[in-house]
């Protein structure tokens, strides 16, 4: 299904198998098809990602399936690394998503801190 010598597009030297798995990073690049197969595309916003796609080499999209960012070629295919892919089935599934950990009081004070500093250099 995919020929030999595919770059890989988070690896700088490595080369995806013919399922478009990378054995150095664990990422998977996947038929859009494929994905849906498994699981509904749930793209909820997106930006432009730094990466490649690996077939045609245009800058890729960085849509969002179930609040994962991806790399996505609409030509191509979609780019998971391992993490992600492994966040977007356990996301599918029903699963809770990660907690993100909240800034502690500490943080938020050194924020400010911060920002106050940046605004009076200001002229
Ligand atoms: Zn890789
Ligand atoms: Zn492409």
């Amino acid at each position: 299904m995919y020929p030999d010598g595919v770059r890989c597009p988070a690896c700088a030297d490595a080369v995806l198998d013919k399922e478009g798995n990378c054995r150095t990073c664990g990422g998977v690049w996947l038929d859009e098809e494929r994905v849906e197969a498994q699981a509904p595309l749930a793209y909820t916003g997106g930006a432009y990602s730094e990466r490649h796609c690996p077939a045609c080499d245009e800058t890729m999209d960085e849509p969002r399936i179930y609040d994962v960012p991806v790399d996505r070629c609409a030509a191509h295919g979609i780019w998971f690394d391992k993490a992600e892919l492994e966040e977007v089935l356990r996301r599918s599934r029903g699963d809770a998503p990660a907690p993100v950990p909240e800034p502690s009081p500490a943080d938020s004070l050194n924020m400010l801190i911060d920002a106050v500093r940046i605004w009076r250099r200001e002229p």
